[in-house]
């Protein structure tokens, strides 16, 4: 994979946890470079107001809490080094991540690492909070559902293609199979 920026201006964020969540120092470079509105899931971030806030805040989903607890647990148990792609898209960008999780001075150390961003061709709508449809969505892949019923996961960028999706709806933060399988093979 080809980075879309010059290594120096690839945004890069690192932050450092204790073993019961709490972020202790943050550092970013060139963070600006991710709009604040770029951000659908994800509730602004600087890293200011982020230090001595639990990590857990910023993560949607009791399925998603569980599985980064594990890999935390795992990464302060053994000291291994857990890294996996994910996606952070925004309504206008599909964006490429990597994330590591790794030991360090008793804290879990997360580093995450733009690798690229694509254009979108056509805009994902915000979710609203306040709507009773909901769309299945992998938090690490971004894959989506719908309707709920439905096994079959897609890529977002088929989302405003699904004739039944009515204008108001909300994410409901997930795994998919495949990531669920990915992460139970990193958790052996
Ligand atoms: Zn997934």
């Amino acid at each position: 994979m080809q980075p879309a920026y010059a290594e120096g201006l690839c945004p890069r964020m690192v932050y450092w946890i204790s073993a019961s969540g709490t972020i202790l120092r943050a550092e970013s470079e060139n963070a600006d470079l991710v709009r604040k509105e770029d951000g659908i899931f994800l509730q602004p971030f600087t890293t200011d107001h982020i230090i001595g806030r639990n990590l857990f805040e910023f993560i949607e989903g009791i399925e998603i809490h569980h599985l980064y607890q594990a890999l935390m647990n795992k990464v302060l148990r053994t000291g291994v080094s857990i890294t996996f792609p994910y996606r952070c898209d925004g309504p206008h960008v599909r964006r490429e991540m990597i994330m590591s999780l790794s030991f360090e001075n008793e804290m879990v150390r997360y580093e995450s690492t733009l690798l690229r961003e694509i254009p979108r061709e056509r805009r994902i709508p915000a979710e609203t909070n306040s709507a009773t449809t909901l769309v299945a969505i992998c938090s690490f892949c971004q894959r989506y559902r719908f309707p709920l019923t439905s096994t079959i996961w897609k890529d977002l960028d088929y989302l405003l293609l699904e004739a039944d999706l009515p204008d108001k709806f909300d994410f409901s933060h997930g795994l998919c199979r495949a990531c669920y399988q990915r992460f139970a093979d990193d958790l052996k």
